[in-house]
């Protein structure tokens, strides 16, 4: 059984905050303060560039893989660290569409994050004409798994609605048609057991800023499956994904399996955080921590519902589809949601109306779900929402 008292004791949570955003990104581990300060003083401060070899610096991107690759069902050696998830997504992509020349379609749906939908159209412009993006609504995603898509690009959890894709299905589809899968699991990721292996996911790419909590800015990860490992093209053809990348040899040859994803310099600083980051994971069941969270949507749905009659829930009630976040749609929502930003609950808002909730079983249990409901219904009794103050955007939502 996981400790979850355990967890929440990990992180650093300031004063009078309830936070609900660990989906966006996730708190500070507290051991990854010392662990950054001994990177810092007596990884590069002593080691300097012998810290590459001498304290596995270049290996950090593989083990660190491996580590989230336990939390995503990927067999052993197929994952892999580094540059943003929006690269990670445009690396997949394009991998997935050179396994299959003869098609021209790449499936995705309106739900998904802008970022990965911008870098197919991106892609698209480079290859030419002949390429289609093809968007449809999630719900209509398995019956537009057509033969002659190439690949579908699908993000498992809606960033807005929380609304979850049953991955094992589409895969089974998509495989049926001779088609293969890119998995987005930006939101699944650390909020929900995933099976790549059990599900013959073709790729698949997450972060590890959100759920993982490896801070602002911590690297993406890349996930090849075993039977595509070495016919995979890297079309970031970069040096660290080289087969020999220090035989500094004049043209390009990919390494062996999950190596050619790599592009470049790994962000070592970066990855000192996700590895105490992972010292917390490495504790914690994937069984339990659905159950928990689960339970916690639960509650905050039925508390909210029944002390908030304006808010629209948007998030799916049935279990199967639904993510570890809760979204409720509220026309004066980014007013609403910078109210109870000012009084500690913070979650965030995405255009056009939706107030948005992470539930992160490690660090939020059923006392913060009751105090965060209960400041929701006093602010929107009391409309303490409704003044220029609070109605000011700023530049990140
Ligand atoms: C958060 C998120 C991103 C962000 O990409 P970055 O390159 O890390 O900024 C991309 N795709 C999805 C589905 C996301 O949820």
């Amino acid at each position: 059984m996981t400790d979850f008292t355990w967890t929440r004791a990990q992180f650093h949570m300031p004063d009078r905050v309830i936070y609900l955003d660990g989906n966006s990104l996730g708190p500070l581990p507290l051991a990854a303060s010392d662990r950054m300060q001994s990177m810092l003083t007596e990884e590069w401060g002593e080691k300097l560039i012998t810290g590459w070899n001498d304290c596995g610096w270049m290996q950090m991107p593989r083990d660190l893989g491996d580590r989230i690759g336990r939390l995503i069902g990927a067999e052993a050696g197929h994952v892999v660290v580094g540059d943003t998830l929006s690269i990670k997504v445009y690396q997949a992509l394009a991998a997935a569409l050179r396994l299959r020349p003869d098609r021209r379609v790449i499936l995705s749906d309106s739900g998904n994050f802008p970022s990965d939908l911008y870098m197919a159209e991106g892609l698209i412009k480079l290859l030419g004409p002949e390429y289609e993006l093809r968007v449809v609504a999630p719900e209509e995603v398995g019956d537009a798994i057509t033969d002659d898509v190439a690949v579908t690009m699908i993000t498992e959890v809606d960033y807005r609605t929380g609304r979850r894709h049953d991955m094992a299905d589409l895969t089974r589809r998509a495989h049926a048609v001779g088609a293969l899968t890119v998995w987005d699991l930006a939101h699944s990721a650390g909020a929900l057991p995933v099976d790549l292996a059990g599900c013959g996911a073709d790729f698949a790419v997450g972060c590890t800023y959100k759920y993982i909590n490896a801070g602002p800015g911590a690297p993406a990860f890349i996930y090849v499956a075993p039977r595509h490992a070495d016919q995979a093209e890297p079309v970031l053809s970069g040096w660290l994904g080289h087969d020999s990348p220090f035989a500094f040899e004049p043209s390009y040859r990919a390494g062996a399996g999950i190596e050619r994803m790599r592009v470049g310099t790994p962000p070592v600083l970066q990855l000192a955080a996700l590895e105490s980051a992972l010292d917390v994971w490495d504790k914690v069941d994937m069984a339990d921590l659905r159950a928990r969270s689960l339970a916690l949507t639960d509650r905050f749905i039925a508390g909210v519902e029944a002390a908030c009659p304006q808010l629209r829930l948007q998030t799916p009630r049935d279990y199967a589809l639904r993510g570890s976040q809760v979204s409720f749609a509220f026309d004066d929502g980014y007013a609403a949601m910078q109210a109870l930003i000012a009084r500690g609950v913070i979650g965030d808002f995405r255009a056009p109306n939706i107030m948005r909730f992470g539930v992160t079983p490690l660090y939020i249990g059923e006392a913060e779900i009751d105090s965060a409901v209960a400041i929701l219904a006093d602010i929107l009794d009391n409309q303490l929402w409704d003044t220029p103050q609070f109605q000011m955007r700023k530049a990140v939502t």
